[in-house]
């Protein structure tokens, strides 16, 4: 009787076969990224951690304090992540369930990260901003209402399990653990890519 293969194992070519692409071909990468917020981009739940108002220290990079000293700061790979999402035209979008989208909102604006033209403020990133609390569905059903972008073509990142149930719309979603960084990144694109059919070739690069 034939050794059950490992879970590890490379999955099975789809039925009209692998599509081997360059990588950098723009069908390499979803059409669109989206992050949660908490424990995802940054390492607290700013609704019971943050006292407003927040302020910055001039044009500090990446450092903001709030009204009890508790520092907010993305997590450290997250700028240039975000840089070259843009780079790569992939529409990034922030789907949150805070209690505090004002906050949220006024973070991402305040923050400074280092882009590839000089200092922005995060905000600029973000194409589209679904925050308000209840079921992530509701915040992919907008996304995908307000951009036209099919499910099947966004990459989801989050710390938390229960948020899986918008995979039910064709949405891939990695569990991000220790915040987003260039690994989950990296575990993001294969994930999509083998749902898609999709491999990239050895003359590219990630
Ligand atoms: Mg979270």
């Amino acid at each position: 009787m034939p050794r059950q293969r490992p879970e590890t194992a490379a999955p099975s070519p789809p039925p009209e076969g692998w599509q081997v692409l360059s990588a950098d071909a723009p069908n390499a990468y979803p059409l669109a990224v989206v992050f949660d917020l908490d424990y995802t981009i940054w390492d607290l739940w700013i609704d019971t951690h943050i006292t407003p108002p927040l302020k910055r220290k001039g044009d500090e990079l990446n450092h903001l304090t709030d009204r009890c000293g508790t520092a907010l700061s993305l997590f450290p790979e997250v700028p240039a992540l975000l840089a070259e999402l843009k780079v790569r035209r992939i529409h990034i979008a922030a789907a949150s369930r805070t209690h505090t989208p004002e906050l949220a909102r006024e973070a991402l604006s305040l923050l400074l990260v280092a882009g590839a033209d000089g200092t922005v403020r995060a905000q600029t990133y973000f194409n589209t901003m679904e925050i308000y609390p209840g079921s992530k569905l509701r915040h992919f059903r907008e996304i995908h209402r307000a951009t036209g972008i099919p499910y099947e073509q966004m990459l989801f990142f989050d710390d938390e399990h229960r948020n899986f149930e918008v995979e039910r719309l064709g949405v891939t979603m990695v569990l991000v653990r220790d915040g987003m960084d260039w690994a989950a990144w990296r575990e993001g694109v294969n994930k999509w890519r083998g749902r898609r059919g999709i491999k990239v070739g050895r003359d590219g690069r990630d």
